[in-house]
């Protein structure tokens, strides 16, 4: 049951056919871990916190930096040099208190992936490296949990539900290959990016991990597994691919 406040806060929810009472109240019942509280994460945790998540971790190994600021727009200069997934958490803390949150300081990979997306009831990956992206899908599938991947690039967003661990179900592995294990780079560096689409894929990444959690509880609930969403912010476009299951991939048939 919501208390009054929390009806009031979350009305333009509930008065949707398609989240309603019930789906309000999955929110509220639901865990999701975010890795990267950057360009994709920041944004990202700023509507999951404002839907009523009710229980955040925020992930993240870096420290802000000024050049963050174009994009990443929880930070502000006096946040500078401090440790962005403890920053994140107190921006959660201040806009609603009563969403459980933690923070992570730990980059995540095939060694800790397992223990940080343990009791998660989905998972959102902003980050910013393959690395972690294969190490977190594959510990996702092992566990049984879904998937919210999304991705930003110049003027190019991809986001994407995937469920791994249902039969005939693609992994974020069956996407990418394994050609990537070992690639670390960060292209936003390298190749610069457009700061507003990462509010636009921040935001998409947040609404479809929100499908998510409202599967099989409200008509919202069609999570769409496997269907990436590509965006084109250069001359606006959004196409749907669909992810086929790789019957060899390494991640998802085990
Ligand atoms: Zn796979």
């Amino acid at each position: 049951m919501l208390s009054p406040e929390r009806l009031t806060r979350f009305a333009r929810h509930i008065v949707l056919p398609e989240v309603g009472g019930a789906g309000q109240v999955a929110l509220t019942d639901a865990h999701i871990v975010l890795i990267g509280c950057g360009g994709i994460g920041s944004p990202a945790l700023q509507y999951l916190a404002a839907a009523g998540i009710g229980r955040l971790t925020l992930v993240d190994s870096d420290v802000v930096e000024a050049s963050n600021l174009q994009r990443q727009t929880i930070f502000t200069p006096a946040q500078i040099g401090r440790s962005k997934a403890l920053e994140a958490a107190e921006w959660v803390r201040r806009f609603d208190p009563a969403i459980d949150t933690r923070a992570v300081v730990d980059r995540v990979g095939r060694e800790n992936a397992a223990r940080i997306v343990d009791d998660a009831d989905l998972v959102l990956d902003g980050c910013d490296n393959f690395a972690t992206r294969l190490a977190v899908s594959d510990a996702c599938v092992r566990a049984g949990i879904p998937l919210t991947s999304a991705a930003l690039g110049r003027f190019q967003g991809q986001v994407a539900n995937f469920a791994g661990h249902l039969p005939g179900e693609a992994c974020y592995r069956c996407f990418v290959g394994d050609a990537f294990d070992a690639d670390d780079c960060d292209t936003c560096a390298a190749d610069g990016v457009l700061g507003a689409m990462a509010g636009m894929v921040g935001s998409f990444a947040a609404m479809q991990a929100i499908r998510i959690v409202l599967a099989g509880k409200t008509a919202l609930g069609d999570p769409q597994w496997g269907k990436l969403q590509l965006f084109e912010g250069l001359a606006p476009s959004l196409r749907t691919l669909k992810i086929a299951k790789d019957t060899e991939c390494r991640g998802c048939n085990l």
